[in-house]
């Protein structure tokens, strides 16, 4: 039997970073990983997602070029080649990843993980035994319970497709439904959403209302307060049947995205008596420990905030916390920025309106809906809309929300000027940078809207 100071459990970003950092910190590390290095974010999800968000955007570019004085003859779409391409980057990201954890010393077992007892792991037909261990296993597509749910695919076999569909149904309307709805409209794919209530769900209301606008502009037909009750096939082709109005769709695929579950079921956590949440996530405690001394989880195997930053930022406070001399500050899970790359994208940092009011009083809200210079000679306009939440009693911005090109990029930036508290006047004394969409958060001359708690 083989004897390690920490087995890392996962190859993601969470789990490579702990491994890598434990292994600099001069502790023997295994890692173990049943698929590829780099986890959902690298080979099934934000890094795929953004190749084929980049692609989409191309829809919006050619169809401006004309304005610009550009005329392009003769184009076509070679969806083989965007996913060969895509798949080539994912290959070397990949290879980083296990060369990057290899030079810091990781041994990387390329196989499942079973938790035998607290201290032996059973990977293959190995046994390794851990002084620690931590489970960084991630989160896999939560199943559709209806008939018919095997004629559907998730986001891994979404991004694999051989041939963009005629026809696209999706299920859900969270980040991974409104994402592909958008990248598939561009792509040519006839669109329809079927949405169970509303739309992205606890994002600002005004965003949420953009985003139903500029679907609807995308040709993406829209169900709302509907689910499917049965799928069958015939010829290749799904028929939908939906719940309420009992009516009939057909797709060529089906997408299914509902939310993601913890990837628990076979690590044999429940003989262990490792504690899950209602959710059956692990449960840890603000260091990240389970129940038992020496097992540790990270990320999204703990559905909690699932973000490869915040593994990320786990990973590495963990292992410098178990094997380095510092002692580190916690992660925090507040005031985390979050993205949906849609088109154009939204981002959004602290609450929206109606929960910021639980928590304070008086709100000043800073807001402007422009079309930026970029759109002024074009004739298909996409607006950009920005906002603030201005605390009234001491002007400091708890919240920027964005809908519009480069959001993610603008509100990523905003995010720090928000961890360092700063304020409304911070704000009006930036000086702006002209012409740019960003000088309209430092150009406000006064809130439009002021709220107060009733
Ligand atoms: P989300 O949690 O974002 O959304 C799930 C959606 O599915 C909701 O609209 C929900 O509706 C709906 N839903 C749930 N159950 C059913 C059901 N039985 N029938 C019909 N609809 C249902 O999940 P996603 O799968 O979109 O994404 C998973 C996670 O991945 C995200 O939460 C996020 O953490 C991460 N992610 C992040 C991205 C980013 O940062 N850009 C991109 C993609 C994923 P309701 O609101 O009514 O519950």
């Amino acid at each position: 039997m083989q004897e390690f100071d920490l087995v890392v459990l996962g190859g993601g970003s969470g789990g490579v970073r702990a491994a890598r950092i434990a292994a600099m910190h001069g502790a023997k590390v295994a890692l173990c990983e049943k698929d590829r290095m780099g986890g959902t974010c690298v080979i099934r999800g934000c890094i795929p997602k953004k190749i084929l968000f980049y692609a989409a955007q191309y829809k919006s570019i050619l169809g401006n070029a004309g304005a610009y004085g550009w005329k392009i003859k003769g184009i076509s779409k070679n969806y083989i080649e965007l996913i060969k391409n895509k798949n080539l980057e994912l290959k070397r990201l990949e290879s980083i990843y296990a060369k990057n954890s290899k030079k810091a010393g990781v041994k990387i077992f390329y196989n499942e993980a079973v938790l035998k007892s607290q201290n032996i792991v059973n990977v293959g037909n190995k046994q390794l035994l851990a002084k620690k261990i931590i489970i960084a296993t991630g989160g896999t597509p939560k199943d559709l319970d209806i008939e018919g749910k095997e004629y559907c695919i998730n986001s891994d076999q979404v991004m694999e497709l051989k041939k963009i569909p005629e026809h696209l149904s999706i299920i859900g309307s969270g980040y991974i439904a409104i994402e592909f709805a958008f990248i598939f409209a561009a792509l040519g794919s006839n669109v329809t959403l079927i949405c169970r209530k509303s739309l992205l769900r606890g994002f600002d209301d005004d965003l949420i209302s953009l985003i139903k606008d500029s679907l609807a502009l995308n040709g993406v037909k829209i169900y709302y307060n509907e689910e499917v009750k049965k799928i069958s096939l015939k010829k290749n082709i799904k028929k939908l049947v939906l719940k309420s109005s009992n009516k009939t769709l057909y797709s060529n695929e089906v997408l299914v995205a509902i939310g993601r579950v913890a990837n628990v079921k076979k690590l044999n956590l429940k003989k262990l008596g490792i504690k899950l949440t209602k959710q059956e996530a692990i449960k840890v405690d603000i260091n990240l420990k389970t129940n038992l001394n020496n097992i540790f989880a990270i990320g999204d195997v703990t559905d909690r905030m699932n973000l490869t930053p915040v593994a990320i930022a786990e990973g590495q406070f963990l292992s410098d916390r178990l094997f380095g001399k510092l002692k580190m500050k916690r992660v925090s899970l507040k005031n985390i920025g979050t993205a949906v790359f849609s088109s154009p994208p939204i981002s959004s940092i602290g609450p929206n309106e109606k929960e910021a009011l639980k928590t304070y009083k008086n709100l000043d809200v800073y807001e402007s809906k422009f079309t930026s210079l970029k759109y002024s000679i074009v004739n298909k306009k996409i607006p950009t809309y920005i906002k603030l939440l201005v605390n009234s009693n001491n002007k400091r911005i708890i919240a920027a929300h964005m809908f519009g090109e480069e959001a993610p990029e603008i509100i990523q930036v905003l995010a720090i000027a928000i961890q360092a508290n700063a304020t409304i006047n911070h704000f009006n004394d930036t000086m702006a940078i002209h012409p740019t969409v960003a000088e309209e958060f430092v150009t406000f001359k006064a809130p439009s809207r002021k709220l107060k708690r009733v």
